[in-house]
């Protein structure tokens, strides 16, 4: 496995696959990677000749000083997690050579960066748009992949990459659970053995409204009781919970007309913030 942290080297290294026609999937990452990282990356195994991870912790999408501070950054877990999975290449930039300079350059997603988590994370999609952009750049992948817990950063790169002729698919990864159906996150390395547990509620509630459509319940009877359920678990403070249209992330409160739709929570716990979504299609 190359570890390589120099940007120069790393587009040496990709003109030298490409000289030999290897196809390149790509992951990009934060990094404290867990079971969830791992899907993605045997996903791109499995598609690609070559498979190069990136690990950066990317200061442009953070709107909290505090959150990227306390950002769980455990490098050398991570790269031996990478060699025992086969990774070919690990690119871990440092900041000052990633962001000579910090750029200017901001990409605006319109409407769709100001549902959901753009309502409550202000530039973070921006910053998010120009990391990829820059990542896609460098790597030059034939298939990126991303997970769907993540399904709004998933519908947004994806939008990106057409609107901007990114040569690359865009590949969305089923969330990886544990066992108490709370999904896996870097995060939840902030939490404790009680935390997990109160954490669990997050998925809980997306069960009920999903359980309740299939049952063709009414949608706003559905959010209340999940509110109640939210709020009678001690330890959780819900930050938002909205049902979504994926086309467009417009709220809807009425699923009749619909072909699919996104149940999207988010919330904390122990001053950890947390992200969860079911995808449901019904037709
Ligand atoms: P992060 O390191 O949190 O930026 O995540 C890197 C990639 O892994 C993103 O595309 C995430 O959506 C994806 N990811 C994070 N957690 C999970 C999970 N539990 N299941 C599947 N993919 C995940």
């Amino acid at each position: 496995m190359r570890i390589i942290s120099a940007p120069g080297e790393l587009t040496e290294l990709i003109s030298s696959f490409k000289k030999n026609n290897q196809t390149i999937g790509f992951v990009p990452t934060m990094g404290a990677l867990h079971d969830g990282h791992l899907s993605l990356i045997h996903q791109s195994l499995k598609e690609n000749d070559l498979t190069v991870v990136s690990i950066f912790v990317n200061p442009l999408q953070f709107d909290n000083a505090s959150d990227l501070e306390k950002y769980p950054r455990v490098i050398d877990e991570d790269i031996k997690m990478l060699g025992e999975n086969h990774v070919d290449v690990v690119f871990v930039p440092e900041e000052q050579t990633f962001y000579p300079q910090k750029p200017i350059i901001s990409i605006d997603f319109g409407v769709l960066s100001e549902r959901l988590e753009g309502k409550f994370r202000k530039g973070h999609f921006e910053g998010v748009g120009v990391v990829i952009s820059k990542f896609l750049h460098l790597v030059d992948p034939d298939r990126v992949y991303f997970g769907l817990k993540d399904l709004q950063q998933y519908l947004l790169i994806k939008r990106m990459c057409t609107d901007l002729q990114f040569q690359c698919k865009v590949i969305g990864v089923n969330t990886v659970r544990e066992e108490s159906g709370l999904a896996l996150s870097s995060r939840n390395r902030r939490l404790s053995s009680e935390g997990l547990k109160v954490a669990a509620v997050i998925n809980r509630g997306l069960n009920f409204i999903k359980k309740g459509i299939i049952e063709q319940s009414d949608l706003q009877r559905l959010l209340k009781e999940v509110n109640k359920i939210y709020e009678s678990e001690k330890g959780f403070e819900l930050e938002y919970l909205e049902v979504v249209n994926p086309a467009d992330l417009s709220s809807i409160d009425n699923y009749s007309h619909l072909s699919e739709l996104a149940i999207c929570v988010a919330g904390y716990v122990e001053g950890v913030r947390l992200i969860d979504n079911l995808y449901l299609r019904l037709k």
